[in-house]
């Protein structure tokens, strides 16, 4: 892979038109590049702030061409990216990351079997290709577990917990017909994540590990920095250093994992791209995960990962984010809105980030 550097205003492609693309987009206006978004949304909120931008569906190989050359580097904001979309991109221009994080991190089957293949824990797992295969992974897992269809699935959706035999019927009609893993449920007593930096020359630098907590399967608080001793704290890093040099990618990774409270460290997902767990680096460090994408995607050296502050970032979901002039008045409160019109229930908004002296 090429590692020399695309300088200052060049332009950077991103496929995805959500806030993660929008702060992106923020980041590397700030380091004077150009960028252009690719989205079937009119009005998207990266679209908003952007140079230029595409409104096209993903499918649209013409437009996708166009797009194409007059980008020098192309990432996604979303994992759900269409494989295909990111396959024809790669023909024309550079896309960071790679296929091979995406086509890991789209399919929860391929992703534990990556992860578990490292020798990098998980949670117990079987694949259940059609409905009819659940009963034999409940004999062999048993409940309480968790099935999720292995693709499309975020912020809880497509899941269903099962506690008890009357459960079975219920994940069933969930799920449907789409392909599944069925996974042991983890009695966890902590959920945390780290995000991982990638340089195209191999430098990869982590954040802190991060304690998330989450409100009807959405994130809801990050808190920074998790409360883990110190080992395990560089335990979580080294898994994510792992994970990002093993998917070879160049950009960002973020690894999100179950603390026991005997310790151990269990993986749940990856995404190849910036994370509602990172917002808080907007505010709380010299560099923020999205200024790290660009500054890697670029073949920029990597900024600083130490954080000046700890850090509570609160989702604003839905109509939270009607408290906005309160937040406003609120001393030291870091309001960020994602220029979304309606306020449906379940939609990120926008977050506020609160600091505090730093801890430790
Ligand atoms: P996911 O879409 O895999 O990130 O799951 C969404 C949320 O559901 C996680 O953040 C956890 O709170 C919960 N969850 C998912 N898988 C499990 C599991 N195997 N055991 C316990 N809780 C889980």
């Amino acid at each position: 892979m090429t590692t020399s550097p695309l300088p200052p205003g060049g332009t950077i492609g991103i496929l995805g038109g959500g806030q993660l693309g929008r702060m992106t987009a923020q980041a590397a206006a700030r380091l004077g590049y150009r960028i252009h978004v690719f989205c079937p949304d009119r009005d998207s909120p990266t679209a908003q702030v952007t140079d230029r931008a595409t409104v096209a569906p993903y499918d649209d190989v013409a437009a996708l061409g166009q797009f194409a050359a007059s980008v020098d580097v192309a990432t996604y904001e979303f994992e759900n990216i269409p494989h295909d979309t990111v396959k024809a991109l790669s023909q024309w221009v550079p896309v960071r990351p790679g296929l091979k994080a995406l086509s890991v991190c789209q399919d929860r089957l391929a992703e534990k079997n990556f992860i578990s293949g490292l020798g990098i824990s998980v949670a117990p797992y079987r694949p259940v290709p059609t409905p009819n295969a659940l009963a034999e992974a409940l004999a062999e897992i048993a409940s309480p577990a968790v099935l999720k269809s292995t693709r499309m699935g975020y912020d809880g959706k497509a899941q269903a917990v099962i506690r008890d035999p009357e459960d079975v019927a219920t994940a069933r009609d969930r799920i449907g017909e789409q392909p599944a893993i069925l996974e042991g449920f983890v009695e966890f007593e902590s959920e945390i994540s780290v995000i991982a930096v990638r340089g195209p020359d191999g430098a990869i630098a982590c954040y802190p590990p991060v304690e998330n907590r989450h409100r009807d399967h959405i994130l809801s608080e990050t808190i920074v920095p998790a409360a883990l001793p110190e080992a395990q704290a560089r335990t979580a890093m080294s898994i994510a250093n792992d994970l990002i040099e093993a998917l070879n990618v160049v950009g960002l990774l973020a690894v999100e994992m179950f603390h026991t409270a005997d310790g151990r460290l269990l993986v749940n997902e990856m995404a190849p791209r910036p994370h509602n767990s990172g917002h808080w680096t907007l505010d709380a460090c010299a560099t923020s995960q999205f200024e790290q994408l660009v500054r890697a995607i670029c073949g920029l050296p990597l900024g600083a990962v130490d954080r000046h502050a700890d850090a509570v970032m609160t989702n604003l979901i839905g109509a939270d984010v009607d408290a906005w002039r309160d937040l406003l008045a609120e001393p030291g409160a870091r309001l960020h809105l994602y220029g979304k019109a309606e306020a449906r229930p379940g939609r990120k908004m926008g977050h506020v980030t609160r600091l505090a002296p730093k801890s430790v």
